[in-house]
């Protein structure tokens, strides 16, 4: 398939993505509003020029303090309306039938806003995309490594105290190698017990110990990247018998250099082939420049992929949703049925 019929063609497949952060899906566009916001009389050029900084990272720790560097921009939980349509436009652009995305909260409630009036504006926000859209989305609360196991504690009880259906889990992000799993432990397992949902990042930063640590300690449904899993044999058996998905996000990886430096090098392939349930996601748009559709023609263009191999992970990305098992089989039917 040519490069253009493929985006034609992907575009109009059903698709979910499992791994993306809404601050993440921020636009140019917003991110200038706020800047010329927060530095008024600066000249339109000049606040390109000084976001473009901004993007000169080159590992997680970078990446991440770009990130936390573009949260201190929001001045009220009003901006959250203006990433939630973004959220929408990259919807509607890459054909997406469902998302699960990871909100993190903690710089904000560091920030002083108040975490019920988020929690509303995401609510209000997820009702607004379905109308707009049909789409439903859901959230999952980033409790954070970086800001340690008391911080994450807050947000669990933070998210028990003012619960909606929109919010379905927790997530474990930040850096992986400042935060180890075992701290965080107490707080996955109080999560469960409250019928949340519970994902991690792990072996995205650090070895495959973290994963094991991910699927032991916390026992999370699903891992975030898990690039690590190649390291051991042991490990991908037992992500395959206990039948955890992977989320994997390959440009993500590339970007941040710390286990592939390329495409052709990730083990994504290696992962498919040993029978792990893997996903392709986006982790940060933005931050990356890739989108969904870009992924999915990186693996077949790239990754050694066929489009009937593609199909398969397209399925895998509800068969590894959270939704429920009879939308689950909808979704698969209805990727059927547009495959043709
Ligand atoms: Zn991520």
């Amino acid at each position: 398939m040519e490069k253009a019929d493929f985006y034609d063609f992907f575009r109009k497949i059903p698709k979910a993505e499992l791994h993306l952060h809404i601050e993440a899906v921020i636009s140019f566009d917003s991110i200038n509003k706020f800047y010329m916001r927060k530095f008024p009389g600066i000249g339109k050029d000049e606040a390109a020029r000084e976001i473009k900084k901004l993007f000169t990272y080159d590992n997680l720790d970078g990446f991440i303090q770009a990130y936390l560097q573009i949260q201190e921009m929001y001045e009220s939980v009003a901006d959250f309306d203006l990433i939630f349509s973004d959220l929408k436009d990259y919807i509607v652009r890459n054909g997406i039938s469902y998302v699960e995305v990871f909100a993190a909260p903690s710089a904000f409630v560091k920030k002083g806003f108040d975490f019920s009036a988020m929690v509303e504006s995401y609510s209000r926000n997820v009702r607004k995309v379905k109308e707009e859209t049909g789409v439903d989305v859901r959230i999952l609360i980033d409790v954070s490594r970086t800001f340690g196991a008391e911080n994450a504690e807050k947000n669990l009880q933070l998210l028990l105290a003012n619960r909606i259906p929109e919010i379905i889990g927790i997530g474990l992000g930040g850096s992986e190698s400042k935060g180890p799993c075992r701290d965080f432990g107490a707080v996955f397992e109080k999560a469960r017990d409250n019928g949340l949902f519970t994902v991690a990042h792990a072996g995205e930063d650090v070895d495959a110990f973290s994963i094991w640590d991910a699927i032991d300690i916390l026992k999370v449904s699903r891992v975030g990247h898990g690039v690590t899993a190649f390291q051991d044999e042991a490990l991908m058996k037992e992500l395959v018998r206990r039948g955890i998905a992977l989320e994997s996000c390959p440009m993500s990886n590339v970007f941040t250099k710390r286990y592939v430096k390329s495409l052709s090098e990730h083990p994504l392939r290696k992962f498919f082939d040993e029978g792990i349930m893997v996903t392709l996601n986006t982790d940060d748009p933005l931050f990356f420049g890739v989108e969904l559709v870009d992924e999915y023609w990186n693996a077949y263009s790239q990754m050694g992929f066929s489009a009937a191999e593609l199909k398969e992970i397209v399925k895998n990305s509800f068969r590894a949703s959270f939704l429920d098992e009879g939308r689950k089989a909808r979704f698969c039917a209805a990727v059927d049925e547009a495959w043709g």
